[in-house]
């Protein structure tokens, strides 16, 4: 989300708004003001909050307006030169922009999640979406003692966007282990030393991750966004700090890998997955 700001707070300010369209079925989640009060709007700033996007406009009727854009996991946001097919059953919301270009909302599977809120500029930091987020996990993350004394596994209390906003599957894997903490550890459950050295390891590896896109993500933005992992999902392969064999947690719909050499003392953690088939 970090780049997809970045890239489209380059371009879009000062580009004006012809006309915004939602063919995906309940994209857009609000309903006052009308998605019509955007036209003629100039853009005049893209911010990230969390993993959501604020693209920020001055319109004529209702003043500064905010869309505020949740991709979920499967939507993307591209900057075309050429306007879509209205039949192009990925498209969720389209914003046509002068010359025939079109900032198009699109997402990618079977399940539509993606969703757009239009909101007066001075309510957007107040709506629910944005009001429960945590503190940025980067640049600056605050100091991590009191924010994660819960006694909860660290893969999901740095997932859960109210305690801490931006970090997703793939990065907790890769922040846990530079941080050479096990995933099941608890929040609670950290020394002095642990506790700086997964806010060192999350700084680093967010900005590690960000200078590979800041390098190879360009607009009009990506459909596949280039993965810098190093242990997320290369269970089997061998560690890169170590040697160590990765492993691998398979959840449902996701995987959750880790060295245990670096991470959980040379414990191999319980397949769920397997378990669950041999109850
Ligand atoms: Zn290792």
């Amino acid at each position: 989300m970090e780049i997809t700001a970045r890239r489209l707070a380059a371009e879009l300010p000062g580009q004006t708004i012809e006309s915004v369209l939602t063919p995906g079925i309940n994209a857009l989640k609000t309903f006052d003001p009308p998605l019509s009060a955007l036209d003629g709007a100039p853009f005049t700033d893209v911010r990230r909050r969390g993993k959501l996007l604020l693209l920020e406009a001055e319109t004529a009727s209702h003043g500064p307006l905010t869309l505020l854009v949740h991709l979920m996991s499967a939507g993307r946001l591209m900057l075309y030169d050429k306007r879509g097919s209205l039949r192009d059953k990925t498209s969720r919301v389209l914003i046509r922009l002068p010359e025939d270009r079109e900032l198009r909302l699109r997402e990618f599977g079977t399940r539509q999640r993606a969703w757009v809120k239009l909101l007066r500029a001075e309510e957007a930091d107040g709506d629910d979406a944005l009001q429960g987020l945590g503190p940025e996990a980067w640049p600056d993350p605050p100091a991590f003692g009191p924010l994660l004394a819960a006694s909860r596994p660290l893969h999901t209390l740095l997932r859960d966007q109210r305690v801490i906003a931006g970090i997703g599957r793939t990065w907790v894997d890769e922040i846990l282990h530079a941080a050479k903490l096990s995933p099941f550890k608890r929040g609670d459950d950290l020394s002095d030393a642990e506790v700086e050295a997964l806010r060192e390891a999350m700084v680093s590896e967010l900005g590690r991750v960000l200078a590979v896109y800041e390098e190879q993500v360009q607009l009009p933005l990506p459909e596949k966004f280039p993965k810098p992992t190093r242990v997320h999902a290369h269970q089997g392969e061998p560690c890169p700090q170590c040697g160590t064999t990765l492993e691998a947690v398979f959840y449902e719909d996701y995987v959750m890998s880790y060295c245990p050499q670096d991470q959980t003392e040379g414990r191999v953690l319980k397949d769920r997955r397997l378990s669950r088939l041999l109850k």
